[in-house]
């Protein structure tokens, strides 16, 4: 039996919330205001997220699969602007969220996997490379620059991080150039201004992928925009996951790094946020020492 307040409910509750939160993000997406261009991954008004009298009714995998956002190279988007690989994946993505964690098997959107820190060795966080695109255009050198600038956020927090530029890979970036660990790449989408990927995500999925919205997107730097997202590449979740937030929760694969921070840079503004321009915070700072050291 699923009482209103057992485990097998709450999750149900989660995932035809996720189901609601992508059909209304795509509507909201195709409104085109510019409210909405002020969002990383989905656009997800608070309201938005509450549940309703159907959540009793739990959709098929198949459903669940349709309703799901696909990106430009066929993976899946999950919460907001994390990157889930293929069929299969999504399946445990599913499974996971009606029957909580199979203990056999690793998740790949998380941060914790099997419990584990879903973290870069020393030796691969000192040496973080990547190209940008050449299919940038104009804008080419402003990616550049505000990737510098974003990942110089995680790095004057720790000595350990260092993202590295490869600029004679930009003619050739994309997730199979194995010159470097990642690519940064353009896209065209209504769906998010930027996505990333974690650090167990596949070498195939490993890219950033920006849209042009990231030029006009109000208080959101740019710079803060790709922080926020090399902070997934460096395995940090959204902060509003946390139950402190009361709104868009995602799942419980995570583990606590410093007290809740609704003012993170990895906490939604629109998810009961305290800062509305994404900028990096003292608890930010602490967390990626807490993981990675000073
Ligand atoms: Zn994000």
């Amino acid at each position: 039996m699923a009482g209103a307040c057992s485990p097998t409910r709450r999750v149900v509750i989660a995932l035809h919330r996720r189901i609601t939160v992508l059909r209304l993000t795509r509507t909201f997406a195709l409104a085109a205001t510019a409210a909405a261009a002020l969002c990383i991954g989905a656009a997800i008004p608070a309201s938005a997220a509450t549940p309703t009298a159907d959540d009793a009714d739990v959709p098929s995998y198949q459903e669940f699969a349709a309703s799901t956002y696909r990106d430009v190279d066929g993976s899946y988007i999950v919460n907001g602007d994390e990157v889930i690989s293929t069929q299969g994946e999504l399946k445990k993505f599913y499974d996971f969220m009606l029957n909580g964690p199979d203990t056999s098997t690793d998740g790949l959107i998380v941060n914790t996997v099997n419990g584990a820190d879903d973290k870069w060795s020393a030796s691969q966080v000192s040496n973080l490379t990547y190209c940008v695109s050449t299919k940038f255009g104009s804008r080419h050198a402003d990616v550049v620059s505000a990737m510098a600038s974003g990942a110089a956020l995680w790095e004057s927090a720790s000595s350990k991080i260092n993202f590295v530029y490869v600029g004679s890979a930009d003619g050739n970036c994309t997730t199979r150039n194995k010159s470097i660990v990642f690519s940064v790449e353009p896209v065209q989408t209504s769906q998010y201004i930027a996505r990333a990927f974690f650090p167990s995500t596949p070498d195939r999925q490993q890219n950033v992928l920006i849209d042009d919205s990231i030029w006009s997107s109000g208080s959101w730097t740019p710079t803060n925009i790709l922080g926020h997202e090399l902070g997934h590449v460096l395995g940090f979740r959204h902060e509003h996951t946390r139950p402190e937030s009361g709104t868009c929760f995602e799942d419980s694969n995570w583990r606590p790094l410093t007290p809740y921070d609704s003012s993170s840079i990895m906490h939604y503004p629109q998810c009961n946020g305290t800062s509305d321009d994404l900028s990096m915070t003292s608890a930010d700072r602490a967390g990626v020492v807490a993981l990675y050291g000073n």
